[in-house]
């Protein structure tokens, strides 16, 4: 595929120092690294065996290998949609663990809110009761008032008489009707 490009992937001798025989996925990749980051004192000798297989490797040496990249590839990917589910569970389970704390001071302040509405209802109740009482009270009182003012008419009236000269009241108002 890379035929005739920089970037040549095949077998080759001497890809790392301990290996005899490796695929490279990219000669020019691996001479740029030996380059860089090799010592000095090794690069003649690493770059002159740094060859491309020529002949031709028995067949089962080539699939095997050819599987083991593919494969290895493919755990390299895994590797990483591996990190980034990691990394996305991470991050949910932070989010759920705030929720949860939010849910449990909403739930007791629901609880707290909930205890204040029933003393309140009581205290309301309570009002309730003794206002309802007190009505009653007023109202036994007004009738004791009225029967006192009914068994009692005729001393008031003789008061009334003795206190109120010339008063035109009649029994219901200071204002009769006038007789024209
Ligand atoms: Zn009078």
């Amino acid at each position: 595929m890379d035929e005739g490009s920089e970037r040549k992937s095949g077998f080759y001798w001497h890809v790392h120092h301990g290996v005899l025989l490796e695929w490279c996925y990219s000669y020019e990749e691996r001479k740029q690294y030996i380059i860089e980051h090799k010592p000095a004192s090794e690069q003649e000798l690493r770059l002159r065996l740094f060859q491309p297989v020529h002949g031709t490797l028995p067949d089962a040496v080539a699939r095997a290998s050819q599987e083991y990249v593919r494969a290895s590839q493919e755990y390299a990917r895994a590797s990483q949609e591996y990190v980034r589910a990691s990394q996305e569970c991470d991050r949910a389970w932070e989010k759920r663990d705030r929720a949860s704390q939010e849910c449990d001071r909403a739930s007791q302040e629901c609880d707290r809110a909930s205890q204040e509405y029933a003393r309140a209802s009581q205290e309301c109740d309570r009002a309730w009761e003794k206002r309802d009482r007190a009505r009653e009270k007023r109202d036994r009182a007004r009738e004791e008032y009225d029967r006192a003012l009914e068994e009692h008419a005729a001393e008031i009236e003789a008061l009334h008489e003795q206190e109120c000269p010339d008063c035109p009241w009649d029994g219901q108002t200071i204002f009769p009707e006038k007789g024209d």
